[in-house]
């Protein structure tokens, strides 16, 4: 279909069935054009601090600082990507939603997480110097199971918020390996070693590549995805995520 004729369909269904906001207890109608968050609840969500995060891993630290921060665990062995940026904490209603779009099919909700995450990389990162966008590949497995790729749904509509194309092809998940939600910061890095390729090198050497997942909580998947690339010759390799979640979690 049309984007421009599904965009007067969309149009229409909002004024015959008026969607209400997704965020669980509010009840509102949606007063923002083609979302499904409404501007209150919209600016009330928990935006993530970037002056008390580690400026590589995004880590959170206790107090804000003005200058560049970069934790112990960075500083001793970088990780082999430069940036991570994160549009929300990862609690509550947020965390809510983000399950409903990662495993009940809750795609709608891309437009308005793509409006947070553009927000959070303009806010942080050089968005006009970004190559393409590399979505966090799923396994084929995975993929068939749960029918799409959530952070390519994210990838997809921010890409064409930066004008920026979005790679699905050149970084590829070969291992299928067990949940990372389900193991703690040591597992999480072991099960995961050697679980993505880059699958078409001429497409990373020498390119800034920005990373896209849904969350990330130590960081150990957004590196996992980024050695390869690297390995291949990226010129830089930034990530950002829609929400951050504490590392207990
Ligand atoms: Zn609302
Ligand atoms: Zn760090």
């Amino acid at each position: 279909m049309r984007e421009s004729f599904r965009r007067v369909l969309t149009g229409l269904a909002d004024v015959v069935w008026p969607r209400t906001c997704a965020v669980g207890a509010c009840g509102r109608p949606v007063d923002r054009p083609r979302r499904h968050i409404c501007s209150t609840c919209f600016a009330a969500l928990p935006f993530h601090e970037p002056g008390g995060a580690c400026h590589v891993c995004g880590m959170p630290i206790p107090a804000k600082t003005p200058h560049v921060f970069v934790c112990e665990a960075c500083d001793k062995h970088p990780p082999p990507y430069e940036r991570t940026c994160s549009a929300l904490d990862y609690k509550g209603d947020v965390e809510e939603m983000i399950k409903d779009f990662k495993y009940n099919r809750a795609s709608w909700l891309a437009e308005d997480f793509a409006d947070l995450l553009e927000g959070a990389v303009r806010a942080h990162l050089d968005g006009a110097a970004v190559d393409a966008l590399f979505p966090v590949p799923l396994h084929p497995n995975r993929l068939r199971s749960r029918g799409y790729n959530q952070a390519a749904l994210l990838a997809r509509a921010l890409a064409r918020r930066l004008g920026r194309r979005c790679d699905e092809k050149s970084l590829a998940r070969i291992r299928d390996t067990p949940k990372q939600s389900l193991l703690n910061g040591v597992e999480r890095r072991k099960n995961l070693t050697g679980a993505f390729a880059a699958t078409r090198p001429t497409f990373i050497r020498g390119r800034i590549i920005l990373l896209i997942d849904d969350v990330t909580t130590t960081g150990s998947t957004l590196a996992a995805a980024a050695e390869p690339l690297r390995a291949a010759g990226a010129a830089h390799v930034w990530c950002a995520t829609l929400a951050r979640a504490p590392h207990d979690s």
